[in-house]
């Protein structure tokens, strides 16, 4: 007998049709002799009909009360699901929150899980009741009782954490599309599913807009090793399973909390090659990286910073013994990225810097956790190591130092973050092997709600990044793709470099409107806003080692004149910030360029 989590999605609980139809399917499952909790979310779009009216009083509605509303669509839907278990016959209860003990941080609209009690589910279920728990609910603590909410999405954190501390079986999350797609099949009806996904495959796809799971679900199911699937509730296909190694054992106290970054790793084996002055057009991105890659040369980080005035900058780094051949290839293709008419001598400039080293800190974690990356820089800081370069995923930042630094960085960061001498990583054990066989991209993510902020000639010294982190970090708004340019201006006598980074739409003009103020006091420059992009992303584990993949993805963008705002990589992901009108065309030509797109066509249930 086994004890199995099963979570049901809006949509699957949209009807009292489909609330019986799942109470049908939790019987099957009761009856074939396992346990079972089920966790459900409002039915439907009542969440989105709540918010709606919440803003139709407030502007800026106050986040106890949003709480308070928001946590009342599940509770309609547990105990209707419990009435439609008992009138199959099936004993069954409904808990919210509170009652079971799902105790969260106390930050209304965003809290973290810390701790679940499992004493009363247990007792329900040797009582032989199914237990009905409301999705995305929580409580600040036992004694105060406030209700909080994880954010959206926040069902399948919930289903996920009540597995992890009830050592369930398994968790199955049953939704409207049969599994994990290769993309979302409302933009892409040729997608096709997988049978299964690493989970750190998920999670860069999940943090990168791939709605299907929330990636604090996938970041429980990696750590805690729970066996995750993902199906649908329309049918018995077997559905999307996201595999994890084995974790080590951990603590179920503050589960969403404890330890943000798991890993530091290094690689001292790196060389930059930077091309400042390209023009900012469609193709120049995949004419370089095409042109790379016939020389099969492997890059690993590649960064675009924002245009200034009508040009480009791209770096890129390579492992040092292929500096040479990577320089070659710059130098030759540089004269024809030229700027005509542009100052007359606006030529592409190549510069390259060996004796780098690229140091970083991963976990996953450090999801929606602003402060992680600032102390990370802070901590550089502090060590009087300057920053080079940033890269960012959700689930890493990789900053690229002087060689020299890299010794004292790595030293720095352990102590900082706490991390004991075994996670700390060469890339080289990480990665050794190249052409695993594997295919190099497994799945295309678009996200819509991203707004991008350029602050312009910020001063180039160690701490800067640090502070301006560090001001959003304490307004908790969760920064992505951060990319500093490559190009020095000098103002006043200060050598001074733009920051460029995406933040949540619905944060960015409280960040523009802070940094404005903060840049009074710190002396950086305009601090400009863009509400009008997309970022696409690509991910897959066996991209790592295999040369033009990049390329590829950029070259899908040019011969659809689809010009690359920003480009930020991270070894399994690439993502490119295109405007907005442009979103679904580049997901849609990027995912028919990797030969993801299946002779089936998808319908998904209204
Ligand atoms: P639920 O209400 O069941 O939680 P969601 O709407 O949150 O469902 O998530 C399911 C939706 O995720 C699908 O209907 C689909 O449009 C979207 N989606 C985005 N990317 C993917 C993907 N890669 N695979 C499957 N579905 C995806
Ligand atoms: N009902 C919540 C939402 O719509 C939580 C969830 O469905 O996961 O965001
Ligand atoms: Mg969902």
């Amino acid at each position: 007998m086994a004890l199995i989590v099963q979570k049901y999605g809006g949509t699957s609980v949209g009807s009292v049709e489909r609330i019986q139809a799942v109470a049908q399917r939790v019987c099957k499952s009761v009856n074939a002799g396992n346990s079972l909790v089920v966790v459900v979310s409002a039915m439907g779009k009542t969440t989105d009909g709540l918010v709606k009216l919440a803003y139709e009083i407030s502007p800026t509605p106050n986040r106890r009360e949003m709480d308070m509303l928001l946590s009342t669509g599940e509770q309609v839907t547990i105990a209707l699901l419990s009435m439609a278990l008992q009138e199959c016959g099936q004993a069954a209860i409904s808990m919210t929150g509170a009652q079971v003990g799902i105790v969260t941080e106390a930050t209304h609209t965003k809290a973290r899980i810390l701790q679940i009690s499992t004493e009363r589910i247990q007792q329900h279920l040797q009582e032989g009741k199914v237990v009905v728990v409301a999705g995305f609910q929580g409580i600040s603590s036992t004694a105060n009782l406030e209700i909080t909410t994880l954010g959206r999405g926040g069902s399948d954190t919930s289903a996920v954490a009540l597995a992890a501390a009830l050592g369930a079986d398994y968790c199955e999350i049953y939704t409207d599309v049969p599994g994990i797609l290769t993309t979302d099949p409302r933009l892409v009806p040729e997608a096709q599913l997988m049978a299964e996904i690493t989970s750190d495959e998920m999670l860069e796809l999940a943090s990168l807009g791939a709605k299907v799971l929330h990636p604090r679900a996938v970041e429980i199911a990696r750590n805690y090793g729970v066996p995750l699937v993902v199906r649908s509730s329309w049918s018995d296909a077997p559905g999307t399973w996201v595999r994890s190694t084995r974790p080590p054992e951990r603590s179920l106290i503050n589960l969403e909390l404890a330890r943000p970054v798991d890993a530091i790793e290094f690689d001292t084996n790196q060389a930059r090659v930077a091309l400042l002055r390209v023009p900012d057009r469609p193709g120049v991105a995949a004419s370089l990286f095409g042109e790379i890659s016939r020389q099969n040369v492997d890059v690993d980080l590649i960064i675009q910073s924002i245009h200034e005035g009508n040009t480009n900058d791209i770096a890129f780094t390579v492992m040092t013994p292929i500096l040479p051949k990577a320089e070659a290839v710059a130098a030759a293709i540089a004269p024809a990225l030229s700027n005509p008419g542009e100052h007359g001598s606006d030529t592409a400039e190549v510069m390259v810097k060996s004796d780098i080293a690229k140091v970083s800190i991963a976990g996953a974690g450090m999801i929606g956790r602003p402060g992680v990356a600032a102390k990370m820089f802070a901590t550089l800081a502090e060590a009087g190591v300057n920053i080079r370069m940033i890269s960012t995923s959700e689930v890493k930042v990789s900053c690229v130092v002087d060689v020299c630094d890299c010794d004292r960085a790595v030293s720095a960061l352990s102590q900082a973050f706490e991390i004991t001498s075994s996670p700390i990583r060469s890339v080289v054990d990480i990665h050794p092997g190249k052409n695993t066989g594997k295919p190099p991209v497994r799945g295309v993510a678009l996200d819509q709600n991203q707004a991008r902020i350029a602050i312009r000639h910020v001063p180039d010294k160690p701490g800067m990044a640090a502070k301006l982190f560090g001001l959003l970090a304490e307004k908790t708004i969760s920064v992505d793709m951060i990319i500093q340019s490559q190009r020095c201006h000098i103002i006043n006598g200060v050598p001074t470099r733009d920051i460029a980074f995406t933040v949540a739409r619905m944060d960015a003009l409280a960040a523009q409107e802070m940094l404005i103020t903060a840049g009074k006091e710190y002396g950086w420059g305009e601090v400009v806003l863009d509400q009008e992009i997309s970022k696409v992303s690509i991910v897959g584990a066996g991209m790592v080692g295999q040369p033009g993949v990049a390329a590829k993805m950029f070259t899908a963008l040019a011969q659809n004149q689809i010009n690359i705002q920003m480009i930020a990589t991270s070894e399994i992901k690439i993502s490119c910030v295109v405007s907005q009108s442009e979103g679904v065309k580049a997901l849609q030509v990027i995912h028919a360029a990797f030969g993801l797109a299946g002779s089936e066509k998808f319908v998904v249930p209204a």
